[in-house]
Order: C-alpha cells, then structure tokens, then sequence
C-alpha cells in the first residue's frame, strides 16, 4: 500500500467489477442514443453562480454540499453536483435552441461532485448519465423520458424498481399551494432549521423522512387539491401515455425532489434492496430553469440515473450481466525469438478486430499459462523454436484442452474462424 489512499467518500473503479460500471453506462445511453438524443459533454466545474441560481440557493446541494473554490485568477468556480444547469447552460451558449428543430435532446455521462456524509450509496465523487429535453412543452416527451429510462434498467434485468410520479404544479398554482402549506407548517412544533425550511422551500418539509416529523404532517394541504386545470390535465396525460406504454408507475404525492428548478412533472426510480439511499434515478419538468438563469423561456424536462447505484442494485438482485471476457486470445512465447514473432502476430490479430494478450515479462511457461488461464482466453498460441523452424504455432483451445499446429501465415484467418 502506499501512503496515499481514496480521499473520504470516494472509491475506486477496479477490475473486473469496473466493467459492470461501464456496461451500466451503455445500458443507460443506448435507448437515448436509439431515441434522438446527441450526445454532449460540459466540463467538470462552472461558475459557481450558475448552482447557486440554477440548482437554488435554499438546496442541501448548493448550500452545503458544494465543492466551491475561487481560483488563482480570481474565479468563483464549483465542481458540478449535477448535470442539468451545466447541460442548459451549454446548450443556450451554443444556441442549440435557435439551430434546429426543438426539443435539443441529449444526453451524458459523467461525475459528479457532493459535499455529503458518506455512507452506503452515497459518496463525494459519483457517475451519472442523464437525459434533457430541452425547448418543448408535451407530456409526451415526459413519458418519453420515463419510458426511456425503464427500458434502461429493464434492459439491465433489474426488477425492483419502482416509479414514483408527481406533479409539483407551475407558477400558476404552485405559490398558492406554498402559502397554504406554509400556514400549516407554521403551526406545527418543529426545531429551529425546519422552521428556517418552512420560509425558503416549504415543500422540503414534506419529505423530512423523521417519524415524529411525519406524524405531524399528517392533514397537511396536498399539493394534488391545488394544481390547476392546465397542470391537471398535463399530469392526467403523462400518467396516460405512460399506462398505454405499460409503464408501472405509483403516484406519490409527497414526492418533491431535492432541486428547486422541477415544475409539473417529478419522478423517480426508487429500488427496494438499496436501504436508506434508495434512489437510483430521479428527473422532472423544469420549466423554468432557462429564464432563471438568463435565457429565454424554454420549458424542459430530463432525468439524471446514479451510476453506483444502479451497480449496487444490480448486486442486490444478484444479476450478473455476463459480460464476457475481453481477452479471447493469449499468446505465449517460448524463448526470444519465438518473443519476437509472436508480438508481431499479437498486433496482426489485434488489428484483425481479435482481441489478444501476450505474456509479458519472460517468465516461464507455467507462470504464462496461469495468466493465459485468469485471462479467459478463448485459445491460447504457444510457440517455441520447433514450431517457428516449421513455419507454425501451437493453437490450444482453452475450453476442450486440444492442440493444433497452425501455419504462421494462415493463423488470423484461422483463429478468426474459429471465433466467429
Ligand atoms: P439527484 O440529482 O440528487 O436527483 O440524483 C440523481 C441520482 O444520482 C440519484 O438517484 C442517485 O442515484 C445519484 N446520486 C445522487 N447523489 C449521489 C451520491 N452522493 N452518491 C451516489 N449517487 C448519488
């Protein structure tokens, strides 16, 4: 070990159980790639300005989880805690919104940074890949959304999942329901940061997971009884489309989601072998995130899937993703000049699209077997001074034990074959 370790609340992607992270990765972005979204990549901090004002002020994640730092120029910068304000922000930059047909979809994949106390589930340093569409009001495109991301974790074989779907309503309808529960909330006997809550996000309150705080909530104003008859009917034909799309979905009306940009529209994927971090995935409506910060009127929506967790719920359901070996070919060499012609076979059979390994390092022939062996080497190529004098290598079938001479000149047309 060195003297150095993970900083706290980090981990490592390590061989093999790092394949698992990106088969997640493709699993997550193929129904988006198959769907219209283009693919965008935004760095991996911004003006901090751009949180504060986009993801809001009164948030655990702008307010206490933020890595934010001034630069040696004098910058206000912020590691990304999420993908949305960046993603919105480049598009308006690129004037996306203005060069082609709305909505901009896209999609991406990266990490993401949160001050947060460690636990199972919950890190400083995650991977999401998410999907925004961006420019367009359709509860078609919300469907779309969810719809897009259940075929993501189905594709997976996940099947402890569940959606859970609300509305928050719009600026319509949403200040009025605010007011009224703010005047319920006042009432109530709760500690000092609640009561600061209650003035800057009241709806906060209302996913305080603490049981004595939840006893009180009970008779709470639901937000359902205050949306009005646009949010209403918007909600009435997401919920629609996704039934006729056989989406299983649970309405859950005390869903409100940790960011303040979401209007209309919240969900999330929740997965019942987590434990207390059990969302893998979470998205919404955000209508008016653009304006918030300085563009146009772009209504939106987009969802964001945690990488880890949905890992670690792959685990939890013991799915193995059977992802095969990557090596198929492993090439051992029995002394230098049987070195030399085998490396230059090696980078022919890699170039034929053969995925190889070699046995680096001289070491002997069992050693070497070992390594062809933890590979998962289809066929092993072993060849000595003999062999080369005859113009041939040894091609052993890893599975069956067989051995085979095979011409030097013939064997990426015969390894090949066998393959296929
Ligand atoms: P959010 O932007 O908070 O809705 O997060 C979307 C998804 O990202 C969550 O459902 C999690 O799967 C994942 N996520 C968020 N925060 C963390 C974290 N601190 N550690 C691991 N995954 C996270």
């Amino acid at each position: 070990m060195s003297t150095f370790q993970a900083p706290k609340g980090t981990y490592d992607l390590i061989p093999p159980r790092s394949a698992n992270f990106l088969a997640v990765r493709d699993a997550i972005s193929a129904p988006l790639k198959n769907s219209g979204y283009g693919y965008i990549e935004t760095p991996g901090f911004e003006d901090v300005a751009l949180f504060s004002r986009g993801v809001g002020e009164s948030t655990d994640i702008v307010s206490k989880e933020m890595y934010a730092f001034e630069t040696k120029g004098g910058d206000k910068l912020a590691l990304r805690p999420e993908g949305t304000a960046s993603v919105l922000r480049a598009a308006l930059e690129a004037n996306l919104h203005k060069a082609g047909n709305l909505p901009v979809k896209l999609w991406y994949s990266g990490s993401y940074y949160r001050y947060e106390k460690p636990q199972a589930g919950r890190y400083r340093h995650f991977s999401q890949v998410g999907a925004e569409a961006i420019g367009t009001e359709d509860p078609a495109l919300d469907a779309e959304l969810i719809i897009l991301a259940d075929q993501a974790y189905r594709s997976l074989g996940l099947r402890q999942f569940r959606i859970l779907l609300n509305s928050l309503g719009d600026k319509e309808c949403r200040p009025v329901y605010r007011e009224a529960l703010q005047t319920f909330l006042r009432d109530l006997e709760l500690d000092e940061e609640t009561r600061r809550r209650i003035e800057i996000n009241p709806l906060r309150v209302l996913d305080d997971k603490r049981p004595d705080v939840q006893k009180q909530l009970t008779g709470a104003p639901m937000l359902r009884d205050f949306l009005c008859d646009a949010c209403k009917a918007y909600h009435e034909e997401v919920r629609d489309l996704l039934t006729a799309a056989g989406v299983v979905y649970e309405d859950d009306e005390k869903l409100v989601r940790g960011l303040d940009y979401y209007t209309r529209t919240t969900f999330e994927f929740v997965h019942d072998g987590l434990g207390s971090q059990s969302a893998v995935g979470g998205g919404g409506r955000y209508d008016g995130l653009s304006e918030m910060i300085g563009g146009p009127s772009l209504p939106s929506a987009g969802w964001a899937l945690g990488v880890d967790r949905t890992v670690l719920a792959l685990e939890a359901e013991g799915i193995e993703l059977g992802i095969p070996a990557t090596t198929s070919v492993y090439a051992v060499p029995l002394g230098d000049e049987a070195r030399r012609v085998l490396f230059g076979l090696v980078t022919e059979l890699r170039k034929a699209g053969i995925a190889t390994d070699f046995a680096f390092g001289g070491r002997g022939l069992k050693g070497a077997m070992k390594n062809a062996n933890r590979s998962g080497a289809r066929y092993t190529i072993v060849a000595g001074e003999r062999d080369l004098a005859e113009g041939a290598v040894q091609l052993k079938d890893m599975e069956s034990g067989d051995q085979e001479p095979v011409a030097l000149d013939a064997l990426v047309a015969t390894v090949q074959a066998k393959l296929a």
